[in-house]
């Protein structure tokens, strides 16, 4: 079943009020994230974060389906999640900045998201054979792309840029791919 942008709209402020939390006051942001938490529940059948790279994946995904395993300490720590879906009292009525949050999910867990995003299924793969020649060039195309914000500095591995950066807001336009070589050994 898919959802509308208004369906998961409501069920992030429906979680938020549970709670005590708010959305971001702004709007703009606020409708790209909604947009890529969409994106991604009709991409993987979950809505994975629309900041972070999702390994499509469910068990190597679970910390990162919004609302995040991270939310709540970002929240406390921060007054707003990764994203800056999520924010407290204060934030939400302007009387503290909106800050940039440093990620939390650990470096091993993005890693395993971003290996398995980048390998083929093991339907397609035989075990410890390198890819052919004729294989390799449907291989890059599976691995996620890197991107860059040019506003920022934040770099983040992506089929697609992010909708918003999810450090200093930019739109997905200040995002430049990064070309990356991919060396396949045999
Ligand atoms: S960082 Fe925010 S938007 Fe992203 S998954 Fe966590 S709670 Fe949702």
């Amino acid at each position: 079943m898919t959802h509308t942008i208004e369906q998961t709209r409501k069920r992030a402020e429906a979680d938020a009020k549970t709670f005590g939390y708010f959305l971001v006051n702004d709007a703009e942001l606020l409708q790209g994230l909604m947009e890529g938490l969409k994106i991604n529940e009709d991409r993987y059948g979950y809505p994975s974060c629309p900041c972070r790279l999702a390994s499509g994946e469910f068990s190597f995904d679970r910390d990162i389906i919004c609302p995040c395993d991270y939310r709540d300490p970002d929240v406390a720590e921060y007054g707003t999640c990764y994203c800056r879906l999520y924010v407290n009292k204060d934030i939400y009525e302007g009387k503290k900045e909106l800050p940039s949050v440093p990620e939390r999910r650990p470096i091993a867990k993005q890693a395993r998201a971003f290996q398995a995003a980048s390998t083929p299924k093991p339907a397609q793969k035989k075990e410890n054979e390198p890819p052919a020649a004729e294989e390799r060039e449907e291989l890059v195309e599976l691995i996620p792309k890197l991107w860059y914000c040019k506003q920022c500095g934040y770099v983040v591995f992506r089929e697609d840029p992010p909708y918003v950066c999810p450090i200093c807001k930019a739109k997905k336009e200040m995002f430049t791919e990064i070309k990356t070589k991919v060396k396949f050994f045999s």
